[in-house]
Parts: C-alpha cells; sequence; structure tokens
C-alpha cells in the first residue's frame, strides 16, 4: 500500500459551483520536503469556479512546487489537494485512509488540469496543429478529424489561425506560449495552472501572451497564475496571494494586497519588483 497522508474525513467528491461554494481549487495543510529542505510549510489556498488567482513570491518561495504539487506532479508529504471537489492523487479507503492512485488514474485527472510552463515545452517534432490534436487523441481517445477542427479553432483563438503547419522553430517565444496555452486548452480543463509564462520571452512578445491570457480570464476560465506582472495581477487578478519561504503571508483582492499590504514581506517584495 502506498502511504496515507493524514486521516481524510470528509466526503471525496462535491462538484464546484459557480456561487462559489465547493472551491474549484481546495489546498489545505500541504507540506512538501526536498531531503532537508522543508519547501512547502502548511499552504492553504482556495480559488472559486471562474476566479484567476495571482500567485506572488521571491525565487525560492515555493510557488513552482504548489503549482506541481495541485496536478500531483510532485507528490506532497502531508495535507491534500482537491480540485472541483475531487481528491487528486489519492482515494479514500477509510474514514481515516487514503490510497495512492493508480498511474492511469492520475494521468485521467491530470487531463482535466491544464499546465502552461515558462518554458512552453511543445514537442518541437511536431507542428503547432499536431502539438494541440496530441493529447485529445492519445489521452481522450478523440477521432483525429475532430482533434484537428477542435485545433484550429484553438488558434484562431490565440490569433495563431495561419501558423499551424509552422514547427516551435519557425515560431518566436510568444507564438510558441499562444501554441502551449492552445494546448492547453484543448483537453477542456477545468483550471489552467500557469507557470511564469511569460518569464522566458522577450519583452515585445509579453504583452501578446498576456493579451491571450486576459482573454480566457474575461471567458470564465478558472486560472492560478504564477507572475511576476504585478500590471496583469492589478488589472486581472480577483485574488492576489503572496507567497514566501513555503507559507502564504497574505492574500486578498490586488487593491489590499498590492496598494496596502499588510505584511513588511510583502511590502519588501513589491518594492523590488514594481
Ligand atoms: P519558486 O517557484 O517559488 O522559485 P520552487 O518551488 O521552484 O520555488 O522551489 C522552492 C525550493 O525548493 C527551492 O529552494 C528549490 O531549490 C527547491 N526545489 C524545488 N524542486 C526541487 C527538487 N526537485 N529537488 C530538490 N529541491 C527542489
Ligand atoms: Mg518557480
Amino acid at each position: 500500500d502506498a502511504p496515507a497522508t493524514e486521516p481524510a474525513t470528509e466526503p471525496v467528491t462535491e462538484p464546484a459551483r459557480a456561487d462559489g461554494g465547493p472551491h474549484m481549487v481546495d489546498v489545505r495543510g500541504l507540506h512538501k520536503s526536498f531531503g532537508a529542505r522543508h519547501v512547502l510549510r502548511g499552504v492553504d489556498l482556495r480559488v472559486r469556479p471562474g476566479e484567476v488567482a495571482v500567485l506572488l513570491g521571491p525565487s525560492g518561495s515555493g510557488k513552482s512546487t504548489l503549482l506541481r504539487s495541485i496536478n500531483h506532479l510532485e507528490k506532497v508529504d502531508r495535507g491534500r489537494v482537491r480540485v472541483d471537489g475531487e481528491l487528486i492523487g489519492y482515494r479514500q479507503v477509510g474514514p481515516a485512509r487514503l490510497r495512492e492512485l493508480s498511474e492511469r488514474e492520475i494521468l485521467r485527472q491530470r487531463t482535466r488540469i491544464g499546465f502552461v510552463f515558462q518554458d512552453f515545452n511543445l514537442f518541437p517534432h511536431l507542428t503547432a496543429l499536431e502539438n494541440i490534436v496530441e493529447a485529445p487523441v492519445s489521452a481522450q481517445r478523440r477521432p483525429r478529424a475532430e482533434a484537428e477542427r477542435l485545433a484550429r479553432a484553438l488558434l484562431d483563438r490565440v490569433g495563431l489561425g495561419d501558423r499551424g503547419d509552422s514547427y516551435p522553430r519557425q515560431l518566436s517565444g510568444g507564438q510558441q506560449q499562444r501554441v502551449a496555452i492552445a494546448r492547453a486548452l484543448a483537453l477542456e480543463p477545468k483550471l489552467v495552472l500557469f507557470d511564469e509564462p511569460t518569464s522566458a520571452l522577450d519583452p515585445e512578445s509579453v504583452g501578446e501572451v498576456l493579451d491571450v491570457m486576459r482573454s480566457l480570464a474575461a471567458g470564465g476560465t478558472t486560472m492560478l497564475v504564477v507572475t511576476h506582472e504585478i500590471g496583469f495581477a492589478r488589472e486581472v487578478a480577483d485574488t492576489v496571494i503572496f507567497m514566501d519561504d513555503g507559507r502564504i503571508v497574505e492574500q486578498g483582492p490586488p487593491a489590499s494586497v498590492l496598494d496596502a499590504p499588510r505584511e513588511e514581506r510583502t511590502r519588501a517584495f513589491l518594492r523590488k519588483v514594481l
């Protein structure tokens, strides 16, 4: 048996509601260490359906580890994660016991959570269109013709309707990241996680990627975004979360966290990035 985490006493599934009731993302008491390094030190985080949450914090504070824990790319030591009411990575096998899901079940959960990486992670040997078609065909067994129709619609949506036949190396960084966003959307995720999606881009490309993210937000996609783009946070975020040293230090609407932060650590960070 896989090791149990802490006792589970709540029911396993409970659908998220648009009224903000049960949350789209519900993280409780998360701890994660790499060897002696205690990286997540008891993280609690909730994101409501349709909400855009921006996660800020110094380098090394645990932001990527937190995102990776949400889709079980990292196995946490303690605590739990639910997405749309469903426990991620584990099954409840008794009132006080969890057992890790099979790899296949974890992959199924992961297909409902989009992930956009800093360095795009496109398949270099596939065209833009093929990059988007891949997962719906292989993970969801969709007919190829249908997946291609969807992929073309997604390329249009990110402003790349004419670049479906281009290979990643033929595209600018901003264009590659827009393809990566289209790919993340192809599985119709409930939630999209973004890990510094504009940090690897030249300044001219940042705006085009942020524009696509802005339109996703306006369309009601639930998004958890790690970024240092304070302007984007101010304009688009419903909630800004400041993380430092493995803990959430402060969270709230942009006007409070960005313009009137209560915590000195938040103020010190903002002085550096603004
Ligand atoms: P952030 O994204 O906020 O910069 P990370 O979550 O990437 O922070 O990293 C937090 C800390 O965990 C850092 O000290 C980092 O070196 C460490 N860390 C992250 N991933 C690993 C890993 N796979 N093995 C060992 N240490 C890691
Ligand atoms: Mg990171």
